[in-house]
C-alpha cells in the first residue's frame, strides 16, 4: 500500500524532530495531502494510526488536511483551480496544465508535550 510507506515517512519526520529537539510525545500531528498528491485519505489516516503504537505519536491526534489543487493552464495563461490530475481546464477545457499547487503531502504541525 502506497500510503503505508507514506505514512512511514512522516513518521520519520516527527521521529527525526523528537531527536532534535527532544519532546516526549506527540499530542497532534497535522498533516497536509494536496489534492493532487495521489493520496486516499482514509488509507493515509488508517496507515498513520497503525504505526502509531509504541512510537512517539501513540494517542496523537491526526488530522488531515487537504490542500487544493491549482494549475497553470499553457493555453489560458492562468492559474486555475482543479480537483484532480485528470481534469480539464475550468476556463477553456483544455488538457494543457501544469500542476502548481496541491502536490505534496507534508508535515504541516506538530503540537508536543
Ligand atoms: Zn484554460
Amino acid at each position: 500500500m502506497h500510503e503505508l510507506s507514506l505514512a512511514g515517512g512522516i513518521l520519520g519526520i516527527v521521529e527525526e524532530a523528537r531527536t532534535r529537539e527532544r519532546f516526549e510525545r506527540v499530542k497532534r500531528l497535522t498533516v497536509e495531502a494536496g489534492a493532487l498528491a495521489g493520496v486516499e485519505l482514509r488509507s493515509l489516516r488508517f496507515a498513520l494510526e497503525s504505526l502509531a503504537p509504541g512510537s512517539c505519536i501513540e494517542g496523537a491526534a491526526i488530522e488531515i488536511e487537504v490542500a487544493p489543487g491549482t494549475a497553470w493552464c499553457l493555453a489560458c495563461c492562468r492559474s486555475v483551480a482543479i480537483a484532480s490530475r485528470t481534469d480539464p481546464c475550468p476556463a477553456c477545457a483544455g488538457h494543457r496544465l501544469q500542476p502548481t499547487g496541491g502536490t505534496e503531502l507534508k508535515l504541516r504541525e506538530l503540537i508536543v508535550q
